[in-house]
């Protein structure tokens, strides 16, 4: 087989009933393509038939490889194995449920052939998604704009495309806490944007629970911005700013104000609770941080592979 000019990856957890649909429209999309396309997917641990299915497409077409994960590693590291592997000139990263419309990589392409290096597809509208989605994910864009050290762009998913040397840079990334499309805003070079409605999913469930949404939300924020830890330093500062009032305004009322206004001990109670909340939120806010740092020392792979087929230059062994 040629080497492939384009690299499709494709992160799949539970997609049996989309793999099809969205084989047949990439292979539409590839007959429009200057050079070879190899579709590679990354099988992130599911438990229905896609990974059947996607022994079949491999058995029946060479452009098609897939890697096996040992287990449920997640989307954002499922991407990452993908694009390890690729071997094309240029990568794009889609999902699988068709959300991330096939027809828009030609678009994605010609803006790479007109010199840009990154290329991520930004979403005007979503269709179907509930208000709370849609609002959460509004307000969470919007947040990490203003707070991340680098500048993300708002409303952008996963679905991309990468020129080779940028790709090489992201492969060589050690961080086990992948948020991509922060590291993809960080590395810099030449960016664009091609505009999108984003559709609702072809069939099958939503993977992304609210929960799961919440912690790669608040992974975005801890990697790329430093604020929320000021944040406790600031607030440190106000407390203890009140502190200093109250203390002056007791001294004051004590000495020249012969009926104290202060009785009981519900001011004190207030001020306890006040402090305690500030600490704990301290406390959590800093414990996120170090969690990260735990995970980065303890220098595990990001993932391990069960099975690895159709890439000749790997010895489809067991683990990587
Ligand atoms: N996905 C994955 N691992 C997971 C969850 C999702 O590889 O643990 C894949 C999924 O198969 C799909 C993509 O990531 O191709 C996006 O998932 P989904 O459509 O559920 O999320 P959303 O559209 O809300 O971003
Ligand atoms: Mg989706």
């Amino acid at each position: 087989m040629v080497s492939p000019k384009y690299s499709l990856v494709v992160p799949v957890y539970n997609e049996e009933k989309n793999i099809l649909e969205l084989y047949r429209r990439v292979s539409a999309v590839g007959e429009q393509l200057d050079g070879a396309i190899e579709l590679i997917f990354v099988n992130d641990g599911s438990r229905d038939r896609t990974l059947q299915i996607v022994r079949d497409l491999h058995q029946n077409d060479p452009r098609v490889s897939y890697l096996s994960l040992a287990r449920n590693f997640g989307h954002q590291i499922a991407v990452t194995a993908g694009l390890n592997f690729a071997r094309g000139e240029v990568a794009i990263v889609m999902d699988a449920d068709l959300q991330d419309p096939p027809e828009l990589i030609l678009e994605m392409v010609a803006k790479w052939q007109n010199g840009f290096q990154v290329v991520y597809a930004q979403r005007t509208q979503r269709q179907k998604e509930s208000w709370f989605k849609r609002g959460t994910a509004y307000i969470f864009y919007r947040l990490l704009q203003h707070l991340a050290d680098v500048d993300i762009p708002t409303d952008t998913g996963d679905f991309c495309l990468i020129d080779r040397q940028v790709l090489d840079i992201l492969n060589a990334m050690p961080e086990r806490n992948r948020y991509m499309r922060g590291l993809r805003a960080w590395i810099g070079f030449r960016q664009t944007s091609v505009q999108f409605d984003r559709p609702p999913r072809f069939a099958g469930n939503v993977n992304y629970t609210f929960g799961k949404s919440l912690a790669l939300a608040l992974n975005g924020l801890v990697s790329f911005s430093k604020v929320p830890l000021r944040l406790s330093t600031y607030v440190g500062l106000f407390a203890a700013a009140i502190a200093v009032l109250m203390a002056l305004l007791v001294l004051y009322w004590r000495l020249f104000v012969p009926q104290s206004p202060l009785t009981g001990f519900t001011m004190i109670l207030v001020a306890i609770f006040f402090l305690g909340a500030v600490q704990l939120v301290s406390i959590g806010i800093l414990g996120e941080y170090v969690g990260r740092i735990y995970e980065e020392v303890k220098g595990r792979p990001i993932y391990t592979l069960a099975e690895v087929r159709g890439f000749p230059s790997h010895s489809e062994s067991q683990t990587k």
